[in-house]
């Protein structure tokens, strides 16, 4: 689950991690008194938000107004701005990347600082590849000061006791909230110190059961600020669906990651683009289907569906029901074509048939069908 930069921040706070002061204005709060400088923020899931103009400031010489309805009315890839995070500004000498995150291939945690922090670090991450320093820490003993005071030598940073005990806290943080990442890009030097100017955190959804009041906590917060015309990225831990967002025209849903693929390679090779991805899970239901479809369809840009089904523990009679839902009840114009074999096929498809809904065998039919409907509408 990824927190909003209002999210972690809170997080950071309790954990002593100094962060600006500031409060978050909602769509519904304008005209609310404010003091110059300040650095208004809007609230996104996606990366790359300075670049997009989702970040102003706000100096006192302009009508402050206008700056909250510019960045209220943007779309950064795709994601409305619901939420202005509006934050005191602070005078910045040198910003300096940090995070922590897994090394997934020797399944450990490791420690990334860069000295060349701030909005483009995704490309000196290729071009200053010596600027950038991994340390992999031992789970079982966490950070260590030789390791702190190597990267403080490296990356030249006088305030050796407050960075050294914000490294710690983020390690804390790391392990206490089961994160996979947590990240602070850009950590600013200022006149008066180290204070982190932008969080990221992103929570293991498989660890769910652990800190089921916090999911729940941090999903309400989030709800109150996206709404339903904006595509949000689902959360995945409430069930079992792997949702993954593509930029074409297609929404693909399936229940098993191979079939789910080779439909991916198959719509690409009739000339079609997928929107988004649902992989519903082995073992399944309807209601599950009729989720998946509906996050499906929330993508505005889906001009078509194609459902693959293949039935092992999974139930075409149910699959069968969670289709004719979504078709009655939420979708009157998205074209659902569907190809349906296995476990209670025949209860299935007399059920869509009965539902004069369109069934097909074979896999390329579907596909083709899918493809040129997405190219027509
Ligand atoms: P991102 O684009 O989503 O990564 O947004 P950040 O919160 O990281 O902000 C992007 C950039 O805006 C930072 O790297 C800073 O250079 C600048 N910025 C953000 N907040 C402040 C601030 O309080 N003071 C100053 N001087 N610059 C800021
Ligand atoms: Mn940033």
């Amino acid at each position: 689950m990824k927190l909003y930069e209002f999210q972690g921040k809170e997080i950071f706070k309790k954990y002593g991690i100094p962060v600006q002061s500031g409060f978050l204005i909602h769509a519904k709060d304008k005209g609310k008194d404010l003091t110059p400088p300040l650095v208004l923020k809007s609230q996104v899931l996606v990366g790359g938000r300075g670049k997009a103009g989702g970040i102003k400031i706000w100096d006192g010489s302009t009508d402050v107004s206008k700056i909250i309805n510019e960045l209220f009315a943007l779309k950064i890839k795709k994601e409305k701005v619901n939420a202005i995070l509006a934050l005191e500004k602070v005078d910045i000498l040198r910003e300096i990347y940090i995070s922590i995150t897994f090394n997934k291939s020797k399944s450990i945690p490791v420690l990334i600082v860069s000295t060349s922090g701030g909005i483009d670090i995704e490309k000196s991450a290729k071009l200053d590849k010596e600027k950038i320093y991994f340390i992999e820490l031992n789970p079982f003993l966490g950070i260590l000061e030789y390791q702190i005071r190597g990267i403080v030598k490296k990356i030249n940073i006088e305030n050796y006791l407050e960075f050294k005990r914000i490294i710690k806290a983020m390690y804390k943080i790391f392990k206490e909230y089961d994160a996979t990442l947590v990240e602070i890009n850009p950590l600013a030097i200022t006149p008066d110190g180290l204070i982190v100017i932008d969080s990221k955190i992103d929570l293991d959804d498989h660890s769910y059961f652990r800190h089921e009041e916090l999911f729940q906590k941090l999903k309400k917060e989030k709800k109150l600020i996206q709404d339903k015309n904006s595509v949000v990225i689902p959360e995945s831990w409430d069930d079992t669906i792997t949702y993954v967002p593509f930029s074409g025209n297609i929404g693909l849903i399936s229940d098993g990651a191979g079939t789910g693929l080779l439909a991916l390679d198959l719509i690409s090779e009739y000339g079609g683009k997928v929107a988004n991805f649902c992989e519903m899970g082995g073992i399944t239901n309807s209601e599950v289907m009729l989720k998946s479809l509906k996050m499906v369809a929330s993508d505005q840009s889906v001009k078509s569906i194609l459902v693959v089904l293949i039935g092992g523990f999974n139930r075409m009679d149910e699959m069968a029901k969670g289709i004719i839902k979504f078709t009655k009840e939420f979708n009157k114009n998205i074209p659902i074509f569907v190809r349906m074999c296995g476990t209670k096929e025949e209860v299935g498809k007399q059920l869509m048939r009965d539902a004069n809904i369109p069934i097909y065998d074979s896999l390329n039919i579907a596909v083709k069908k899918a493809v040129k409907k997405a190219m027509e509408n």
